[in-house]
């Protein structure tokens, strides 16, 4: 639900999502919360009450649109709207929101929406990190990404997201591609030797270094075995 369907769609369309789409793997619908408006200048915004600076959507046309999709669905959509009030999006909530069928995202603008709108119909707010953006519709986007790429048959395999940064609160190991030389730098040895558990003991081990540097905080709610643990005791030793 947005006032800018085409700025969504043109980056749904594409790349990894876009075939997905049209693979029937995931679907994705944008519909334009002013098709829904009554008002006959086709206004869905308004002065705030009591005064400052900035329009607020209102909630006629948000209500009437959510009820298109509700009926057109057959069922009531887990209703999101992304927000910088909301809760900060992780991994850990993008998995679990893979899991819900049917998820209607509302994309607010200008000053946001009102506040009705919230208490009545919202299951949840979601914000993509601490900032402000003009637009709901680049954190719909970015949410929408995410759960496709969690839904069986998007990714190659599942291996692809399981080595990944933050599915399991580790950072991703450094990857390299062909040339073997560029700029005078060779590509680590270890991962031309074919040795198949030497390889996942080196990237087991970056992994836990990267994320030791880089993101400390993380290594808290990370897995980690016996052989981590000693590996990264003796790393810190070492500094
Ligand atoms: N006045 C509002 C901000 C409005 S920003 C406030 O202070 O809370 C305009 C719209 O952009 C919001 O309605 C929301 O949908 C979207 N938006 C802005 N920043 C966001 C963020 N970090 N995460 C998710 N949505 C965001």
């Amino acid at each position: 639900m947005t006032l800018f369907p085409e700025l969504c769609e043109a980056v749904l369309k594409e790349s990894i999502i876009g075939r997905s789409r049209e693979r029937g793997l995931v679907e994705i619908y944008c519909r334009n919360i002013r098709d829904y408006t009554t008002d006959k200048h086709k206004r869905v915004d308004d002065t705030p009450y009591g005064g400052g600076t900035g329009m607020i959507m209102q909630t006629q046309p948000i209500y009437d649109c959510f009820a298109s999709l509700c009926e057109d669905t057959g069922k009531r959509p887990y209703f999101i709207y992304l927000s910088p009030q909301g809760k900060v999006l992780t991994q850990e909530r993008v998995k679990s929101l893979s899991a819900i069928d049917n998820i209607a995202l509302l994309c607010g603008h200008y000053e946001g929406v009102d506040e009705r709108i919230i208490d009545e119909l919202v299951d949840e707010e979601i914000s993509i990190g601490d900032y402000v953006l003009t637009g709901g519709e680049l954190p719909a986007l970015v949410l929408a990404d995410c759960i496709t790429r969690m839904l069986p048959g998007v990714l190659a395999s599942d291996e692809a997201f399981e080595q990944e940064s933050h599915y399991s609160s580790l950072l991703e190991y450094p990857q390299y591609t062909r040339p073997y030389n560029w700029h005078g730098i060779d590509v680590p040895e270890i991962l031309l030797s074919g040795h198949h558990a030497n390889i996942m003991k080196w990237r087991r081990e970056r992994s836990l270094l990267r994320t030791m540097e880089r993101r400390p905080d993380l290594l808290k709610q990370a897995d980690l075995d016996k052989t981590d643990k000693e590996f990264l005791k003796k790393n810190q030793k070492d500094e």
